[in-house]
């Protein structure tokens, strides 16, 4: 058990942080309610930019994925979606996200007082990160007859070509018809140029905030990644987020100069290849603290990266940013992009989460973790669960595996990369 005292202090710039997404919420739920202004709702990974332009408010349902994953609620719902028809072998993202819908509740409602997920005037996806969100969409599009666009991305591209780009970029600029028509804004390169201006100021920020696991000890781990990407997920087309990562990056920058740890005694430290499981983040947290195991990096919080924006050539910048996403990438290029986070981070082994639903983000299954292992000499351990269906998940099992693992690590403790 995690001795209180070992606890590491939370960040303060957290209180900044539910104020702003507080505000965020809010306003999405004056939209809502007045009709003031029209909501787009849109993939995670998709360009939001596009949207911000066009005067949308822009919600994220894969962050209510989240949120219902960390509530632990999750679960709860997926058997709805189930007795609608949606398999729970299927993104536990989308079955508790339908799930919940059909049953009429949301956490918005206890965090942030909304009376419930704000209904869309357009949905938007790229299926750049997987097939899942299209047919999520299309329960919402076809509940409230709304107008369905998106991308369909190419995928598993080893190199970016100038034809996958010229896909990406026509289907884009296709787009832009149907959302001056909903929105009832005409498209302005200007306010797009903008919009790409902010997300990259973001993206700069939001890497050096994960380039800061390359100190040691780290003062945030992949635990805190996870609660402090949201503006970075759901507010980087807006100025809040800049200023919360000045802020972030500050306090970050102090703790380093103090030789402030967040895992005291920081043993050996670990790279998370997989989704966080939302449910279990405060018991992972802890048993790796009592193992003083940092997790310094991950390929989850990276996604959220975005280097090719360019505000000098925003449709082919944004364009570019959604086929260099990981997941949009082949196993050989997976595989080197982790060697070198690795090597950045001087990580000496690699947990990889086999997330049950989620075959998009796992990168297990193809015997990954053996190459890199036979590769580069460095431990691999592989823990199944789920981000978001905690059926899937046995405590003890991940305990058991995570400390015989570490046990293991003890025997080789300078296999870093
Ligand atoms: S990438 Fe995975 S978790 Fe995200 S929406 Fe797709 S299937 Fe769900």
């Amino acid at each position: 058990m995690v001795n209180p005292k070992n606890s590491p202090q939370p960040l303060k710039s957290t209180k900044e942080l539910k104020t702003i997404l507080r505000r965020y919420f809010s306003e999405l739920e004056e939209a809502s309610s007045t009709g003031s202004r029209k909501i787009a709702w849109c993939t995670s990974i998709g360009p939001c930019e596009l949207l911000h332009a066009m005067g949308f408010e822009v919600y994220y349902p894969e962050n209510h994925g989240a949120l219902l994953g960390a509530t632990r609620t999750a679960t709860d719902y997926i058997s709805f979606a189930a007795a609608a028809g949606y398999s729970p072998d299927i993104c536990s993202y989308l079955t508790s996200d339908i799930g919940a819908f059909l049953k009429g509740t949301t956490p918005l409602t206890q965090a942030y007082g909304m009376k419930s997920v704000p209904k869309a005037d357009i949905l938007f996806y790229n299926n750049n990160q997987c097939r899942e969100v299209q047919d999520w969409f299309k329960f919402y599009a076809r509940k409230w007859q709304v107008p369905i666009i998106g991308i369909n991305s190419p995928r598993v591209l080893d190199e970016v070509k100038e034809s996958h780009l010229n896909s990406v970029i026509n289907q884009i600029t296709d787009l832009i018809p149907t959302l001056e028509q909903i929105s009832g804004i005409k498209f302005d390169m200007d306010k797009l140029s903008e919009a790409v201006r902010i997300s990259k100021e973001c993206t700069i920020r939001w890497r050096k905030v994960l380039e800061y696991a390359a100190y040691s000890p780290t003062p945030m781990t992949f635990f805190d990644h996870c609660i402090h990407m949201a503006p970075a997920v759901i507010l980087r087309g807006k100025q809040e987020a800049l200023d919360y990562y000045d802020h972030l990056l500050d306090e970050l920058s102090h703790a380093v100069d103090n030789g402030v740890a967040d895992v005291p005694e920081e043993g050996h430290r670990i790279y998370w290849d997989g989704m966080p499981i939302w449910g279990k983040l405060r018991m992972l947290s802890d048993l790796m603290i009592d193992l003083q195991i940092a997790i310094v990096a991950s390929t989850y919080c990276n996604s959220w990266i975005f280097d090719a924006l360019d505000p000098k050539n925003p449709i082919e910048s944004m364009a570019l940013a959604s086929l260099e996403c990981f997941n949009v990438r082949s196993e050989d290029y997976k595989e080197t992009y982790i060697k070198e986070w690795l090597a950045f981070c001087r990580v000496g082994a690699i947990i990889f989460h086999d997330a049950k639903t989620c075959p998009y983000n796992t990168n297990s299954r193809f015997a990954m973790p053996m190459r890199l292992k036979d590769n580069l000499g460095i431990p691999t351990l592989v823990i199944h669960g789920d981000l978001n269906d905690l059926r899937c998940f046995s405590e003890e099992q991940a305990r058991t595996n995570i400390e015989a693992f570490v046990e293991q690590l003890e025997e080789v403790p300078s296999s870093t990369v």
